[in-house]
């Protein structure tokens, strides 16, 4: 059972990973989402968890508060928000980066897309009462 993963837990994630070189992750750059790159190797970053909850697939408002757009690297990590409210969640087996997933359903194509997370990028949900 593959859980669905808060910001605070993505965030923890995100900072054990650690910064040594990795033959898989140093072979692409996803700072800010990307296709998934040809050279990427599924099997090396198995499923962790997903960003889904109850009525995401719904949601298709975009969050951008400093006008970022959604190719820009210092576009937040908003987990309420589109695309990161239907992403998986994929660690790399040898390094332990953490990266989102999601599949963009266009007109005429489909998109795999990738993006590594930068836990001071990740918004931080306030605490409801
Ligand atoms: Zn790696």
């Amino acid at each position: 059972m593959i859980p669905n993963l808060s910001a605070a837990e993505l965030h923890q994630l995100s900072c054990e990973s650690t910064e040594k070189p990795c033959e898989f992750c140093d072979t692409f750059q996803c700072d800010s989402w990307e296709t998934l790159p040809t050279n990427f190797v599924a099997s090396e970053y198995p499923v962790i968890g997903h960003c889904r909850f109850e009525g995401s697939e719904n949601i298709w408002e975009e969050y951008h508060p400093d006008k970022t757009t959604m190719w820009s690297n210092q576009s937040p990590i908003a987990l309420q928000y589109y695309p990161y409210n239907r992403s998986d969640v994929v660690q790399c087996n040898h390094c332990k980066r953490v990266y989102l997933r999601y599949t963009e359903f266009g007109g005429y194509y489909v998109d795999q897309r990738i993006r590594l997370v930068n836990p001071c990028l990740i918004l931080l949900e306030e605490a409801s009462s």
